[in-house]
């Protein structure tokens, strides 16, 4: 089937770079902890990793923790004293992201905050964090309009916004469906698309992990 040419793809291109064994007991701690194993693919996340690089980022900001797999792959890219927060609004998922942070050595530059993001996301401007230079959102889908508008206030000109998930498999056409997810990801794609704050895009994208995509965002001056 073509998922398995995609899977295998995915596990060919993988394979072209040195194993990583942090990032495998990373996955391994998600499934033996009974934990849904919806991070990125391994391929996604060295496309975050190169982001991060790119963007020269020190300071980052994740919507959506799970294990610690994506935050991992991103906080590999800060410089010594940079720093990456991470919300989380589930605490096993939470307590097991801060164990595999430490495991990574990454604990000095990596905050997992627990709570739900719409009660974060406000404290972390009234603290005035930031600006991120990167903001990756992957948390849940119906309030991800509001997700990036925060992530525009917690930014600067120049800064990155990406957003996971903003495919799905091609069920983003069904503009009559009943799922709130989903009209979530439809009203968010048809909303950066005229956002005069962004310059935006939307990849679609196969491999492991199916038929998905990616929304990238750079915040105009
Ligand atoms: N970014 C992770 C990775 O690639 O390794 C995967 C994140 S997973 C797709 C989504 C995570 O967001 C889950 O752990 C879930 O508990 C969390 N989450 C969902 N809704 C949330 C909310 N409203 N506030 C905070 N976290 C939330």
């Amino acid at each position: 089937s073509m998922h398995k040419q995609w899977a295998a793809v995915d596990d060919y291109i993988a394979g072209l770079f040195p194993s990583d064994p942090v990032l495998d007991a990373v996955l391994r701690a998600t499934r033996d902890a009974g934990m849904p194993q919806i991070n990125v693919s391994p391929v996604q996340g060295r496309l975050l990793h190169v982001l991060a690089l790119a963007c020269n980022a020190r300071n980052i900001l994740e919507i959506g923790t799970l294990a610690g797999y994506s935050a991992i792959w991103m906080a590999r890219a800060l410089p010594a004293d940079g720093k990456l927060i991470s919300l989380e609004f589930d605490p096993k998922h939470a307590d097991v992201a801060r164990a595999n942070i430490v495991r990574a050595g990454l604990a000095d530059r990596v905050d997992v905050r627990l709570g739900t993001a719409l009660d974060i996301l406000p404290q972390l401007a009234a603290e005035g964090a930031g600006p991120f230079d990167l903001i990756f959102i992957d948390a849940d889908k119906i309030n991800l309009t509001t997700y990036f508008d925060w992530a525009v206030c917690l930014a600067r000109p120049g800064s990155l916004i990406v957003v996971d998930n903003v495919i799905r498999g091609g069920d983003v056409l069904d503009a009559a469906s009943d799922d709130a997810g989903l009209q979530g990801v439809r009203r968010f794609n048809e909303a950066i698309a005229a956002d005069p704050r962004v310059t935006a895009t939307i990849l679609q994208m196969v491999g492991s992990k199916g038929h998905d995509g990616l929304a990238l965002a750079v915040v105009r001056g």
